[in-house]
């Protein structure tokens, strides 16, 4: 399969893209850190992302990535991750179900008082050009 050459995101040398979009020496040494972290978690059961972020080196969103992909539950570790808004543990995304459905409600309401502010626009600017109207007869 033929790549795209492009730059390395972390190292920013050329690079023939497989697929891993990153260089095969950047994605060695993910790879490298993933098994650190995965040998980790399996030592320190229960441990927090930020204690496996000072302990590793690697990176939060490398540890989200790596729950959201099941890599813990392979080595029968139940990891989560909190939700960006209220910090309740989640294994997807960015934040939990109740705030992704607090955050869609609130979309909806705005939506609607949306509509009805158009909708009072309109009503005014009908109004103003009836009384326009009316001033010039
Ligand atoms: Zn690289
Ligand atoms: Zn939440």
């Amino acid at each position: 399969m033929a790549g795209k050459i492009k730059n390395c995101p972390m190292c920013g040398k050329l690079f023939n893209d497989t697929g891993h979009k990153v260089c095969m020496d950047c994605y060695d040494q993910i790879l490298e850190k993933e098994r650190e972290v995965v040998a980790y978690v399996r030592d320190h059961r229960g441990a927090k992302i930020p204690e496996i972020c000072e302990a590793t080196g690697a990176p939060a969103g490398m540890i989200k990535k790596m729950i959201r992909e099941g890599r813990f539950e392979q080595i029968g570790v139940k990891m989560t991750y909190p939700c960006e808004k209220c910090g309740a543990p989640i294994i997807s995304g960015k934040i939990c179900q109740q705030c992704e459905e607090k955050a869609r409600s609130e979309l909806q309401k705005q939506a609607s008082l949306q509509a009805a502010a158009r909708q009072m626009a309109k009503v005014d600017q009908n109004r103003g050009q009836g009384f326009r109207s009316k001033e010039r007869d």
